[in-house]
């Protein structure tokens, strides 16, 4: 190789593998969480996860018992100044008037049992309900959804908590502490009549597990009228995936519809 030439393909890799290296060590902060957070409510909005409800919190890397999560707001319009920060207990630090989500319960008392998550999302998303309401087994059926593991997605129901006089909302510690229960150390957990929590150690993680979570209920649902399943099995859903370019694709997508 001539030298001139072996000099154009050292700049290149490096060129090609720069973004890389800096993607990998860009350092885990609040701001950086915060600034991930408002992306994932405008892609989980864009991509019809989130509708006006629903939403999405991070833990707080400075102080691991507290979370951030925007004011009650549809995802589509969150802004950096929407964020809120709230303690153990799911109360905000600095209400300044501000209305706030009366599930953010579910947030919290997720955090307190699962110390290795570090983001929750809680979606009404409509393809997961036929499967809450059903004695149909909710369990991986493409390769992008292995993460819900090989047993059937828990489900939580209301009634086993607060009998059958309940508002369908978990809105109490107590209440949300029994949903966290059911969700064990599984990914994902449903909820009959009402949604999904799904939890995750990073947010462009908790992103793509509640779009796919969504994508294998419809194509689950599809798949139900045509015969029987062939569901993953206990090796497939032991696999990884690589989240970033997904991530980069949905924010420039949900930025080409306005959600910045
Ligand atoms: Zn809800």
């Amino acid at each position: 190789m001539r030298h001139s030439t072996f000099v154009f393909v050292f700049i290149a890799a490096l060129c090609l593998l720069t973004p890389m290296v800096r993607a990998a060590s860009a350092p885990d902060t609040d701001v950086q969480r915060i600034t991930d957070l408002i992306a994932a409510n405008h892609i989980l909005a864009d991509q019809g996860v989130l509708d006006g409800f629903g939403h999405v919190s991070v833990r707080s890397v400075k102080n691991p018992k507290h979370f951030f999560m925007s004011r009650s707001l549809a995802p589509a319009l969150v802004t950096p100044a929407d964020i809120m920060e709230f303690d153990e207990n799911s109360a905000p630090l600095d209400l300044k008037g501000r209305e706030i989500a009366s599930e953010r319960f579910i947030h919290g008392e997720i955090y307190r049992v699962r110390p290795d998550v570090q983001t929750v999302v809680h979606s009404h998303s409509p393809a997961v309900l036929p499967f809450t309401i059903t004695d149909t087994p909710f369990k991986p059926v493409i390769h992008t959804a292995y993460f819900l593991g090989y047993d059937p997605v828990p489900v939580f129901d209301i009634r086993n908590v607060e009998g059958a006089d309940n508002k369908m909302l978990v809105n109490t510690a107590p209440t949300a502490a029994a949903l966290a229960k059911v969700l064990g150390n599984h990914s994902v957990a449903l909820m009959r009549g009402h949604g999904m929590v799904v939890t995750a150690d990073t947010v462009p993680w908790v992103t793509f597990r509640s779009i796919y979570t969504q994508q294998n209920a419809q194509i689950l649902l599809e798949a139900l009228k045509l015969g029987k399943v062939n569901y993953l099995n206990q090796y497939e859903v032991n696999r990884a995936d690589r989240v970033e370019r997904h991530w980069d694709a949905w924010k420039l997508e949900a930025a080409a519809r306005g959600l910045k």
